[in-house]
């Protein structure tokens, strides 16, 4: 059985659970089990973990009262699990993210990117539209896709260099802790970059493997979905429509995740 967890803090995650269960079908036939994740212990049974939308200065204060922080941190950094961020889960899983009126959380990081929290606005500016997501096969439908007071990927980090080095802005900053000791486990392991997999505006898709500054006015347009290595971040809410092409894409990355740690003998 391949058992997938949802943070269950605070946020979207009965509607993560829901389209789970209905992605499970298109995806290639295992055990799955779909579970709500309170606790260290409900998190060392997962082999792959989901943050959904919410609030994430709300999740990431729940979760450090749940003492849920630092074995976060080691799912995703030391354990490498497949680890999807979806809004505040996204902001959550980056390096680096602004500060808002809020006040700064605890960031988990795992994504070498600065995001920026609310890029689109307030509330009212959430919006929907369709959107080409090339990862899903070049031919697919564009995706329903919900942003609500979403992040976007406003820069890619060096990587597995000091972050501290590169920001210019701390005093509105709030960074994840050092990486010192889990780094020389995860050094060990290949040094993935991070790939742009989709973009609001301008071409589809592109690999950016080096630091770079986002020109808005660049044809690139706003980064809205991440991946590096495990680590794998959207801006808007798969969880929030009946489709569930995401979800069933980011299964079998859970599953073949499973099979090469099952023949690694982990
Ligand atoms: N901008 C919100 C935050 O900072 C996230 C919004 C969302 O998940 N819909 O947490």
């Amino acid at each position: 059985t391949i058992t997938v967890g949802v943070l269950a803090l605070q946020g979207a995650f009965y509607e993560h659970i829901q389209l789970l269960k209905k992605a499970a079908d298109q995806a290639p036939p295992s055990e799955w089990q779909f579970i709500e994740v309170r606790t260290p212990q409900e998190l060392s049974t997962c082999d792959g973990l989901v943050l959904p939308g919410g609030e994430s200065t709300t999740m990431s204060l729940v979760a450090a009262r749940s003492n849920l922080l630092e074995p976060l941190r080691d799912f995703v950094k030391v354990d490498r699990k497949p680890t999807w961020g979806t809004c505040a889960g996204l902001i959550l899983l980056a390096e680096s993210a602004n500060r808002t009126k809020r006040g700064g959380q605890d960031l988990i990081g795992g994504l070498d990117v600065r995001v920026n929290r609310n890029h689109f606005g307030r509330q009212t500016e959430s919006f929907q539209g369709p959107l080409d997501l090339p990862f899903l096969g070049e031919d697919a439908a564009p995706f329903p896709a919900v942003f609500i007071r979403a992040p976007i990927v406003e820069k890619i980090l060096p990587h597995r260099e000091g972050i501290q080095e590169d920001e210019t802005r701390l005093d509105e900053t709030v960074v994840a802790p050092s990486r010192q000791a889990r780094d020389s486990v995860a050094e060990a392991a290949t040094a993935d970059h991070v790939e742009v997999l989709a973009t609001l505006l301008g071409p589809a898709a592109r690999n950016a493997t080096e630091s770079r500054d986002i020109n808005p006015d660049e044809e690139v347009g706003d980064i809205v979905a991440v991946r590096q290595g495990n680590v794998f971040g959207t801006s808007f809410h798969p969880e929030l429509t009946g489709d569930a092409r995401i979800h069933a894409w980011w299964l079998r990355q859970v599953q073949s995740a499973v099979l090469k740690r099952k023949k690694l003998g982990q």
